[in-house]
């Protein structure tokens, strides 16, 4: 998935961070995005909330973004 686009991030978007959650997950889920980014952890459930600029500073990649994303 090529970032042509960054800054634009969607609500069920699975990301990828550099940083590994202590249960050995680097994948989350976003619930939701703004001035903050709330994300769902895909090892555990665990939800945290990211400032965005910390978000962007700790994403690695988007894995997948939701195919029926027509708002
Ligand atoms: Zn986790």
């Amino acid at each position: 998935m090529c970032r042509s686009m960054p800054g634009l991030y969607r609500i069920g978007d699975i990301v990828q961070m550099k940083k590994r959650h202590p249960c050995g997950s680097d994948r989350w889920e976003i619930l939701r995005v703004g001035m903050d980014f709330r994300l769902k952890c895909l090892g555990c459930g665990r939800l945290v909330l990211l400032p965005r600029p910390k978000f962007e500073k700790g994403l690695k990649k988007v894995v997948s973004t939701p195919t029926n994303a027509d708002n």
